[in-house]
Formats: C-alpha cells, sequence, structure tokens
C-alpha cells in the first residue's frame, strides 16, 4: 500500500527504530477478541483488553497508523462537532452532561496512554484551542455557547478572545474574535499511533500488518468468529470493527461504510517559516480553527505552518484540494504568499448524520466503533476502550454515541454526489458571512 508523503512520516523516526511488528499474519491463530484496524480505535480497544488480562490479536491492512490515525492534524479536543447547548436542547441537560463528561473524558484517555506507555516522542502538549471566528454572527454564537458551558455545566475551561488578542496570537487579521478551549492540546499522530503499538507490544499484544482481513463469517462453538487473510486466519469469541473511513479496504469490512459518509480532508506544511514569521504567527503554539462551515485548521510543528482543511475532492494523490488550501493559508496569512509548500496529503474522515461517533454492536459477535466526524484523536483513544467494554458485555456509558446494530446511511449509494452538493451550499453560504 503506497505511503501518504505527509510531514509526519518525514518526521518519524527510522524504520528500524520502530518495534518490530511488521510480519504479515502467515498461521492460523486462535484468541479471545479479534481487532481489525490498527488506528487509535484498534490500538484503544487492544489496551482496554490486555487491562482486563483478555487476550486479542490486531490486523491491519497496511502499516500501524496507516489510516487517518497517523495523517490527521493532531488536534486533540474536547468536543463533538454538535455542541452541548444543542445537544441539551434536544436531548436534555442530562443527556448534554454526560456527552461534555465523555468529551473531556477523551483527553484524559490521550493523557493516560501517553504517560503509561511513555510516548514522549508524540510530543503531547496540553495547549488549548482557539477557534477563531470569520464574522460578528459566528463570534456571538461560540460566544453564547461558551457562556451556556460555563452556566449549565460549570464548565469554566472556555474563554473569550477579542479580535486584538485573536490578531496577535494568530498573526492574522482574517478573525473578529474567539474562543479559546484550553481542554485541548496538539500532538504528533504518527508518533502517537506507533508508539500506542510499540506499548502494547512489549507488554505481549499481537499486531499484524499487510493483513487485510478478506473474509470474516460464523463459525461454530465458542470461537465463532472466522477472520480470513491471505496467509491466515484468526479465530475469536468477538470480534471489534475499528475501520472506520477505511472500511471499504475490503468486502469484509465494507458494509460498516454504511454507517458513515468518508470525506475526503487534507493537509499542506510549509517549509521552515523564516525567523519573523515563526516569532509573529501562532505565538501560543495552540491548535486553531475558524467558523467557517468548510472549516480549516492550522497550527505550528517544527518551525513550519500546519494547514488543513475538509474540501479536498477528486481522488487521493490529485493536487487540486492541496492548491485551494494553499489559497486559503494565504488569504489568512498573506504573508505565507512567499512561502513554499513542502507537504500535501490527505486522508479520510468518517462523517455521519447526527455529526456524533457511534459505538455498537452489529451482532452478538461484532462491536464497532467509527465516525469521529473528524474529531478522533482523542474520541478514538477513549471509544476504543468502551467498545472493548461493550465486546466483553460490559455497560459503558456512552449517552447518545451508543447504537444498536448497523443503520444504514439514506440514499448510501448517492453519498459521494450528495457530499459535494453539501460542501458546495456550505462554501456558498460561507462565502455570504452566513
Ligand atoms: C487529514 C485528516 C486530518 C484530521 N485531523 C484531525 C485532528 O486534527 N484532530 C482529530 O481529533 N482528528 C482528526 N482527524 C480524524 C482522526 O484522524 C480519526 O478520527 C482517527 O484517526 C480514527 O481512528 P481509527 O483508528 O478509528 O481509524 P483509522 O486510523 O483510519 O484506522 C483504520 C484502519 O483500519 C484498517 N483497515 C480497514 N479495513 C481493513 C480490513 N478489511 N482489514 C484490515 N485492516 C483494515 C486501515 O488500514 C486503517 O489503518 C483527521 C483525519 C484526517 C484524514
Amino acid at each position: 500500500m503506497q505511503d501518504a508523503p505527509s510531514l509526519w512520516r518525514a518526521m518519524a523516526g527510522p524504520l528500524e527504530q520502530r518495534v518490530s511488528m511488521g510480519a504479515p499474519l502467515d498461521r492460523d491463530l486462535v484468541t479471545e477478541v479479534a481487532i481489525v484496524g490498527a488506528g487509535y480505535t484498534g490500538l484503544a480497544a487492544a489496551y482496554a483488553l490486555q487491562k482486563r488480562g483478555i487476550g486479542s490479536i490486531v490486523l491491519d491492512a497496511g502499516e500501524i497508523g496507516w489510516g487517518a490515525s497517523g495523517r490527521n492534524g493532531g488536534v486533540v479536543s474536547s468536543k463533538f462537532r454538535l455542541s452541548f447547548p444543542l445537544i441539551a436542547r434536544l436531548h436534555g441537560l442530562d443527556t448534554a452532561k454526560t456527552m461534555h463528561r465523555l468529551a473531556h473524558d477523551g483527553v484524559r484517555a490521550v493523557e493516560q496512554l501517553i504517560d503509561e506507555f511513555d510516548i514522549g516522542r508524540a510530543q503531547f502538549e496540553h495547549t488549548g484551542s482557539l477557534r477563531c471566528a470569520h464574522t460578528e454572527r459566528a463570534l456571538e454564537s461560540i460566544k453564547s455557547e461558551a457562556d451556556w458551558v460555563r452556566t449549565a455545566l460549570g464548565d469554566r475551561s472556555m474563554t473569550v478572545q477579542s479580535r486584538a488578542e485573536v490578531t496577535r496570537e494568530t498573526g492574522s487579521n482574517g478573525f473578529v474574535g474567539g474562543v479559546l478551549s484550553a481542554d485541548a492540546g496538539t500532538i504528533l499522530p504518527l508518533e502517537y499511533v506507533r508508539g500506542l503499538a510499540a506499548g502494547l507490544v512489549r507488554r505481549g499484544a499481537e499486531i499484524y500488518e499487510s493483513s487485510p482481513v478478506l473474509d470474516m463469517h460464523r463459525a461454530p462453538g465458542h470461537w465463532g468468529v472466522m477472520l480470513r487473510t491471505s496467509r491466515g486466519t484468526v479465530r475469536a469469541n468477538q470480534v471489534i470493527v475499528a475501520t472506520n473511513a477505511y472500511s471499504n479496504l475490503t468486502a469484509a469490512t465494507s458494509p460498516f461504510t454504511r454507517e458513515l459518509v468518508p470525506f475526503r480532508s487534507a493537509m499542506i506544511a510549509t517549509e521552515r517559516l523564516p525567523a519573523e514569521l515563526d516569532a509573529k504567527l501562532m505565538v501560543e503554539r495552540r491548535s486553531y480553527t475558524e467558523t467557517r462551515r468548510m472549516m480549516k485548521w492550522f497550527r505550528k510543528v517544527d518551525g513550519r505552518m500546519l494547514f488543513g482543511g475538509r474540501d479536498a475532492f477528486g481522488k487521493e494523490g490529485q493536487t487540486a484540494g492541496l492548491d485551494a488550501l494553499r489559497r486559503a493559508m494565504v488569504a489568512l496569512f498573506p504573508e505565507l504568499a512567499g512561502v513554499r509548500v513542502e507537504y500535501g496529503w490527505s486522508g479520510y474522515v468518517g462523517m455521519t448524520f447526527n455529526a456524533l461517533p457511534r459505538v455498537g454492536r452489529s451482532d452478538e459477535r461484532t462491536t464497532f466503533c467509527l465516525g469521529y466526524n473528524g474529531a478522533g484523536v482523542a474520541m478514538a483513544s477513549l471509544l476504543g476502550q468502551h467498545a472493548a467494554a461493550l465486546a466483553l458485555g460490559e455497560k459503558p456509558e456512552l449517552a447518545l454515541l451508543a447504537q444498536r446494530g448497523l443503520k444504514p446511511v439514506p440514499f448510501h449509494s448517492l453519498r459521494a454526489p450528495g457530499v459535494r452538493v453539501v460542501a458546495a451550499w456550505y462554501k456558498i453560504l460561507d462565502a455570504m458571512g452566513a
């Protein structure tokens, strides 16, 4: 499988520094829980099982972190795409409180995993995340959300910043103010996922790379699921499907794509910034998002500007989306016009129609966990663990994230054109400042 030419790969240590877990599955094995997918979800699930003394085997079609976990922006956030006031309005205050706790539990899960597996190379920093408003109307909306979270949930971690503060901190004149969420941070995503895998392997976990699961079917007896790869099989009592937006890699996992609308999301990284720009842009080194519907985000890593967005259509490897990202970056940061873009890559984000992740069982042997809507670093680190609990028959508190069975996305076969129509409409609304 082809590697994405990302900054993360360039920054990661040489391959020989990784723990050796590279061999594809070439035998017939038996384990209590088989896990398909070695991203944050699958590895967090393996971690939760290991803590309970339950055996598991993780299989990935590519390398560890080949999916979104090795390609993302590394923004560690404590929120869902659905705001907490909206959750309260739709589902009641108690549900909003539980969802708020789950969101912050996600950040705690990252901290705990980094500590426990000593993943210093992932450079996790609890920097906070600044949401920058592109219009007065957008600013009012995020301010009222921060007020609501403070008064209704007692959470004082969100504070309002003025236009002058946001301009000073970002180095861009493109915003009218913002809201800082203190319980958030940044991480090197590929180092994090590799560090998780290395930690698990040190404690005896079995992870097989280059082992796409081609077929999953029922077998008689306690080891009631049979997973087949091209050169081996795994028989298990339970299976956890942790393939998210990459579920359609093989027919065995593609039914889980029905839960999702995969959206291509892209990132660019510039060359190292000249000293005067480095001293001016993003001086607090947080992660930054903006309020446009077709949201862009940015942060500084390794002295470079990293800029991402969710409107990169076309096939992976095509550069049209990356050129559009560069234009959007220069619109917000005109001083970057002469700075070279050195890396550009993309990956798939699993969006859902209710804008929330989903954890559930599709039958008595199969648990799935997916749909992070582009905010999965923290949430997958948490929900993978809850998926493991669910697979063992426990009842973790999942509030609105719990889902029974597989619910196909309506008009599934039309979803690619549908995504384009929605995205085009969002762009028009953004251009109108609506
Ligand atoms: C460009 C981009 C930027 C993002 N930025 C952020 C961000 O800044 N902050 C944030 O919180 N989130 C971000 N996200 C989202 C985040 O990366 C994901 O939500 C998260 O990584 C999902 O983890 P996962 O383990 O569920 O899935 P993945 O990491 O995608 O792992 C799924 C794995 O399943 C494997 N697989 C699929 N089918 C099979 C099969 N049949 N057999 C074997 N293996 C299979 C794949 O090879 C893959 O490795 C971003 C995503 C992208 C693409």
